[in-house]
């Protein structure tokens, strides 16, 4: 319950069917509701920083009003904005059902929706989510798609001039082989373990297909270990990134698609754990937003688990095979996606099964939103909004640091290293600290 309403928060259908959600004179007016209200609150000052560019360009306007700005103005507030929902999630006490029925990120949601629908959506934006085709070439391609892509590489200047990719981020290595090609080498499942008959699905999602396969990996050796039957499942990417483009029809149609796939896997007693977060939220929040009469879509949302929240129901269902003490202090960032899935923080709760570890929470927003962070004309933002995150992240000097989040693992890694601070070799998921855990 939130403070201002009596009942549950809540999230409407996302409209994105409808003409009426695409009128722009309606979108206009909503945006300076919601942005007067935003404006009396203030609450929202430190999250990220599309509400401090809000409050400034209120504050200088000639009369101190929303009225003033121009849509230049509303649309400078849109562009700030990464999608992460923690003001929604974590902070907004107008959020419906209260009167004032406020959800500030579905609304930047459908202000890109609308500009998707005019074609605005830059070539950069639509070819970067483009994720299947793009990873598809480049596993093909595996070791020049890396050479192309490190920051040293001269490509990267080109990379700026015509995709305004900044030169200094870091950008996601290619594996050479997708993940969802290697079922032969998932173990079968141990008949020891005390979740042996259970039975999950890895969505491998398109980050840890083509991508970062490291918590892939780790996630199969430590369920195989615990006994459970785990197959790995890739029919599309999520559609996240088309997602952050307000391309709403493409990320429904790949949610009908994905669903059916799932759907006998589920009638064959699987649960679904994607391998990415943000994928997990999808699937769980976002898509049955998308298409709320879809029984497939729901019967999907209700048997998708993030993967920290399906270690700890077994430990709390099955239990666990035995973990050996660890005396390991470990950094966990709390991603904003993780967060937004409203389950609490379960990569804390995993990591505390290690006897002896002591894992302690960083919960600030790392400031890279999905591709959002990469671009010129953000990267320093997203350095600065994820500079409270790395520093608090690393303040104990912990042994380990990890984050939910692959991309911002990477992204807090080298926001301490352009601050000068130490950096470790990696900041991968929790699941990998776990496979640590047991030995595998
Ligand atoms: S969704 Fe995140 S980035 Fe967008 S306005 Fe809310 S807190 Fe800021
Ligand atoms: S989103 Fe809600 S909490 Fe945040 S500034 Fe606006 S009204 Fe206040």
């Amino acid at each position: 319950m939130k403070e201002g309403s009596l009942e549950a928060p809540m999230r409407h259908p996302i409209a994105w069917d409808d003409d009426s959600f695409y009128d722009e004179t309606a979108l206009d007016t909503e945006l300076r509701r919601v942005f007067d209200i935003c404006h009396g609150c203030r609450r929202c000052f430190n999250l990220c920083s599309s509400f401090p560019r809000l409050f400034d360009l209120v504050d200088e306007s000639p009369n101190e009003s929303v009225e003033d700005l121009t849509a230049a103005d509303l649309k400078a507030v849109v562009d700030d904005c990464t999608l992460c929902d923690m003001c929604f999630m974590v902070k907004c006490p107008y959020v419906p059902p209260h009167a004032f029925d406020l959800d500030f990120p579905h609304l930047m949601l459908r202000y890109r929706a609308v500009e998707h629908r005019k074609g605005l959506t830059s070539f950069a934006d639509r070819e970067l989510a483009k994720t299947d085709r793009n990873g598809k070439l480049a596993t093909l391609a595996s070791g020049l798609a890396n050479f192309a892509t490190k920051e040293a590489s001269p490509a990267r200047g080109v990379m700026q001039a015509t995709l305004g990719i900044d030169k200094r981020a870091h950008l996601p290595a290619y594996a050479d082989v997708p993940l969802a090609n290697k079922q032969a080498l998932v173990p079968p499942p141990n008949p020891d373990g005390p979740a042996f008959g259970r039975k999950v699905a890895l969505y491998a999602t398109c980050f840890a297909n083509f991508n970062d396969q490291t918590p892939g990996e780790a996630a199969i050796k430590v369920l195989a270990h615990n006994g459970v039957e785990v197959r790995i499942e890739y029919p599309k990417c999520c559609g996240m990134p088309r997602f952050e483009n307000g391309d709403l029809a493409a990320v429904a149609s790949a949610a009908e698609r994905v669903a059916a796939h799932f759907e006998p896997l589920i009638d064959a007693g699987y649960a679904v754990v994607p391998l990415t977060t943000s994928c997990a939220l999808m699937l769980k929040f976002e898509w049955p937003l998308l298409q709320p009469d879809h029984a497939a879509i729901a019967r999907l949302s209700a048997n998708t688990f993030d993967v920290s929240q399906y270690i700890v129901m077994l430990a709390k269902e099955t239990g666990l095979m035995p973990i050996v003490e660890w005396d390991a202090k470990i950094g966990v960032h709390f991603a904003c996606h993780a967060r937004a899935q409203n389950m609490g923080p379960k990569a804390l709760e995993m990591l505390r099964l290690i006897p002896g570890a002591k894992p302690a929470l960083t919960d600030r927003c790392s400031g890279h939103g999905g591709k959002w962070g990469i671009f010129a004309q953000h990267f320093d933002t997203a350095v600065k909004v994820g500079r409270p995150a790395a520093r608090q992240l690393a303040k104990d000097m912990p042994d380990v640091m990890v984050s939910e989040c692959p991309l911002a693992g990477p992204h807090l890694k080298q926001v301490l290293e352009l601050s000068g601070n130490a950096a470790p070799e990696r900041i991968g998921h929790p699941i990998e600290v776990m496979a640590r855990a047991y030995g595998l």
